[in-house]
């Protein structure tokens, strides 16, 4: 049913991994970038990118209770993800970089699912571990190739980023993002809440960047 939801909103499809713009915001570079992030996760790490196609069927692009976060949803191999509309001044390659992060680590909680280890209070926190430490090893490849790049990242790990999600309840995030959904909050789309939850996009440095496929 969600599956069908999604195929409303493809906008491109890249070695079976289908993007879908479920928000399709005029002018949107959600398709630019992360077709961009995909290209260069391809380059650079063939090895992670090949657990993102085994891993992801779909990027969506939507509303989730928290700006700029991104979550796996095992049940439709999707990673459902809240863009970050960049400014004009915006460092877009900096911004396809992080995307490229964000997949890996996504694909990473889809593997770790398909074990068979369950999102537990238990477990939760080593899961989350092991997705940065994914995006790290890919920071590493990165490095060897793009030096000026990888440097501008730093996958360290801070729990205190996954607290929100871990400590509201599942019945309350549900309500908070429909509610964003229904009624968008005035310029949104560039609020960022820092520590907000998984893969929460930061303020990154701003720098003239043009990127293309
Ligand atoms: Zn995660």
């Amino acid at each position: 049913m969600k599956t069908w939801l999604f195929r409303t909103g493809q906008v491109a499809e890249c070695d079976g991994i289908i993007l879908s713009d479920l928000r399709k915001t005029p002018g949107s570079e959600f398709r630019n970038v992360l077709l961009c992030a995909l290209k260069l996760l391809k380059e650079i790490d063939p090895y992670r990118y090949r657990r993102v196609q085994r891993r992801i069927q779909w990027i969506v692009c939507t509303t989730l209770s928290k700006a700029g976060s991104a979550e796996y949803r095992h049940n439709t191999k999707s990673c459902e993800m809240e863009f970050i509309e960049p400014s004009a001044d915006y460092d877009l390659e900096w911004l396809i970089g992080w995307y490229a992060c964000v997949l890996v680590h996504e694909a990473t909680h889809g593997k770790i699912k398909s074990r068979g280890v369950a999102y537990s209070k238990k477990w939760r926190l080593r899961i989350e571990e092991l997705c940065v430490l994914e995006e790290h090893k890919f920071l590493m490849h990165m490095a060897i190739t793009r030096p000026g790049l990888a440097s501008r990242f730093d996958a360290k790990f801070v729990a205190a980023k996954w607290r929100w999600h871990w400590d509201t309840p599942q019945r309350e995030q549900i309500l908070i993002q429909l509610r964003r959904s229904l009624f968008p909050e005035k310029g949104h789309n560039k609020s960022r809440q820092a520590g907000s939850g998984a893969s929460t996009v930061p303020d990154p440095p701003k720098r003239p960047g043009a990127a293309t496929l």
